[in-house]
């Protein structure tokens, strides 16, 4: 190892000053003092080492420390662990010797900043555990993160010495798990300086497109700007409100990420920058108030879309931020979103967490961040969880709008959430699309329909013989996928609808009816659509013959008589009471009378038992019931015999919606409730599972929506259900 030179030495001291001078918060002497003996520890630790680069190893903590002051705002027991973030992994020190120097906080900062340096493997089950680490310390504190934000940063800064696979790899894993924890953080200005840096690597070549058109256009953009600014200016100036005016243009990444999603060119992005209204508040008044007042005196002068306003001063996001966005109608005819902020609220935006804290006090109630964070430590507090469980979980929060995966070869390939493998097969290439069967998500065969979830590996299969189908609209997700099918479909729909017209009509001729409503009803029906079109088209799918189509117009479409079980008793007591002695003995669940035995849920058909209670109330046991037993030889004269009988009412189809977690046996407590329900015949039931979450529709026949209503909360009660709901069964209006 070549010892540092004398150079290299004054340049390690003139780093470490301008260190010192950016954190200018720090004006206690012993904090300097602190921050000056992490420094020298850091320093002689790293001694003559070096980094790819060449240049001595301490630039590089000396670097993130900067970052964590100066961008972040982060104070000085984060500037000593940003120090010595890397002496414990590369050096000889141990996390016993800070915690000696230091002190145990620091001490357990460094430790957590030493566990989340792992490797990124190109593999998905690596890639999870990897992120729970990280997440696990985060839990604990959230400085460590940060500080690990800003050495990625610092890393993603100077990566071009790194040689090309792992500059990919790096950069890889900084868009999988960094930038969106950046987000997620409200650490805006670092998300998407770490995004724009993964694609300057990732994507080099559109990187490079993307950055030229921008600074071509930047003149033209200021021009722009200052047109679109200055009437507002004016405005702003009369009423006394102190403001700066501003037009970044979006980031490189956000541009790019743009024309991949929605395949649109440079030119077709409208919101290319965003002007922003940052303004010194007034006392007296509120930070909000005075936002819509801005937002009033600008569209007094332009218009704004009213499908675009984004209010988040009355609800901020999760992450803290803040702010007024709404898109006008600017000179030219250009769409022009406008943002406006408080300075608060612009330094919350810049910063994130770190100016949270210094706004809000630490004592201050509970932050949506700090729930965010309290839930994580619960999913992670979880032993049940493995990594990957955690992983999906999590990223229901993380990725809200859009999930990562991976091509065979490792690229990653941003798409919505909720695509499918096919989506992704559209997404590589159309051809691609049009001849797939199937697809390898993480090495295991699946069908195109199959969802994808972040971090998944896909490979599709493709066949020459395949042919695009019908089904497959219902498959894709993406706006992408969907124009490629409906082109391929267009002609060859239209063929099969005329088909179906004309099908139908030679049918109706053979059995000699004309078409009427009653008939197109049930048509509708049993196609459960209600657009011609549709019907016709699976009409010609189908082409059933006259004995199917005279089924069809036979069934009964709403109501029918259908079978009730109900009890009946010998005992005279019960029967003169209510009923007339010349009907057979029916006591059903709604007299009240009656009540089925919680300890063995007796079902029709079963052999029972009534148990009269004191109140006059009997209960339904199973003949084997042990506490029937036990009744019947201790209080024989409160049993009594009872059968169970049938009768016929006039039923309602009514349906419910469940929705709830799939956990083992739901659907066969869900079953048990239903036929505990006397007075609720079950017609169908479907169920479909995806990711845990099961969702179902119960066709059920009931006298009236009192049972129906009875049903609903009692499979509300049911561990696990999460949604029950009565669904309109839309009736035909022809
Ligand atoms: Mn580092």
């Amino acid at each position: 190892m070549k010892s540092f030179s004398d150079e290299e030495k004054l340049l390690i001291q003139d780093k470490f000053d301008e260190l010192l001078k950016v954190a200018s918060f720090v004006t206690k002497q012993e904090q300097i003092d602190l921050i000056t003996k992490a420094f020298k520890v850091a320093n002689s630790a790293h001694e003559n080492m070096r980094r790819k680069s060449g240049e001595p190893y301490i630039l590089h903590p000396i670097a993130v420390a900067k970052i964590c002051t100066d961008e972040i705002g982060l104070g000085t027991k984060s500037i000593v662990s940003a120090l010595l973030h890397d002496v414990v992994e590369d050096t000889d020190m141990t996390v016993e010797d800070i915690e000696l120097q230091f002190g145990d906080k620091i001490s357990s900062i460094v430790d957590g900043l030493t566990k989340i340096s792992g490797v990124f493997l190109n593999r998905s089950g690596m890639q999870a555990e990897n992120f729970r680490k990280i997440l696990m310390t985060m839990a604990d504190d959230l400085r460590v993160i940060i500080i690990k934000l800003a050495d990625r940063l610092h890393n993603m800064r100077t990566l071009e010495s790194m040689p090309p696979n792992k500059q990919i790899k790096i950069a890889g894993e900084t868009l999988f798990i960094y930038a969106p924890l950046a987000h997620r953080l409200g650490l805006y200005a670092i998300k998407s300086e770490l995004e724009d840096l993964c694609l300057k690597y990732l994507h080099p070549n559109e990187y490079k497109l993307i950055g030229d058109r921008i600074k071509e256009t930047e003149k033209k953009r200021l021009t722009y700007i200052n047109r679109f600014a200055l009437p507002i200016t004016s405005k702003l100036n009369d009423e006394g409100i102190e403001y700066e005016i501003s037009g970044r243009p979006k980031s490189i990444y956000s541009i790019w990420n743009k024309m991949e999603t929605k395949n649109i060119s440079y030119d077709e992005i409208f919101d290319l920058f965003a002007i922003r209204v940052v303004f010194d508040p007034k006392t007296g008044i509120t930070e909000k108030a005075q936002c819509w007042t801005i937002y009033s005196i600008i569209t007094d002068i332009y218009i704004p879309r009213s499908d675009r306003i984004r209010d988040w001063i009355s609800q901020p996001k999760a992450n803290g931020y803040e702010a007024l966005h709404a898109t006008m109608m600017g000179p030219g005819g250009k769409w022009v979103e406008v943002q406006i902020r408080s300075k608060r609220m612009n330094e919350i935006a810049e910063r994130g967490y770190a100016a949270h804290w210094k706004y809000k006090g630490i004592n201050q109630q509970e932050s949506e961040l700090d729930k965010w964070i309290k839930e994580i430590r619960m999913m992670l507090e979880d032993p049940k969880s493995d990594a990957f469980e955690f992983l999906d979980e999590f990223k229901l929060n993380l990725f809200t709008s859009e999930i990562m995966v991976f091509s065979p070869k490792g690229d990653i390939i941003t798409l919505p959430a909720e695509s499918t493998a096919l989506d992704f097969a559209f997404f590589i290439h159309s051809e691609v699309g049009m001849h797939a069967i199937g697809a390898k998500v993480n090495h295991k065969l699946v069908g195109l329909n199959h969802k994808l979830r972040g971090g998944d590996q896909i490979e599709i299969i493709t066949s020459e013989q395949q042919q695009p189908e019908f089904e497959w609209m219902e498959i894709v997700t993406t706006a992408k996928a969907k124009s490629k099918l409906k082109n391929a479909f267009k002609d060859k729909r239209k063929v099969i609808t005329k088909e179906g017209i004309i099908h139908l009509e030679k049918l109706l001729k053979e059995l000699n009816l004309k078409a009427n409503s009653t008939i197109f009803r049930k048509l509708y029906n049993h196609y459960n659509t209600r657009n011609k079109e549709k019907l016709y088209y699976k009409i010609g799918l189908e082409k059933f013959d006259r004995f199917a189509f005279q089924k069809i117009l036979k069934r009964r479409s709403k109501n029918k008589w259908i079978k009730f079980w109900s009890v009946a008793s010998e005992d005279p007591n019960i029967a003169a009471k209510k009923f007339d002695t010349s009907k057979p003995l029916i006591v059903d669940d709604k007299t009240k009378d009656f009540q089925i035995a919680k300890c063995c849920y007796p079902i029709p058909g079963d052999d029972v038992i009534g148990y009269k209670s004191t109140d006059d109330n009997f209960i339904i046991h199973k003949t084997s019931c042990q506490n029937a037993i036990r009744l019947n030889s201790s209080e024989s004269e409160h049993v009594v015999k009872v059968e169970w009988t049938t009768h016929k009412i006039l039923a309602y189809l009514g349906r419910i919606l469940l929705k709830g977690i799939d956990n083992v046996g739901i659907v066969n407590k869900v079953t048990t409730v239903i036929s505990n329900e006397l007075s609720v015949n079950m017609r169908s039931i479907s169920f479909e599972s995806h990711d845990g979450i099961f969702e179902g529709n119960i066709d059920v026949y009931v006298h009236n929506s009192s049972d129906l209503n009875n049903l609903i909360m009692n499979l509300s009660k049911i561990k696990g259900i999460s949604e029950v709901a009565r669904q309109e069964i839309i009736e035909d209006t022809f």
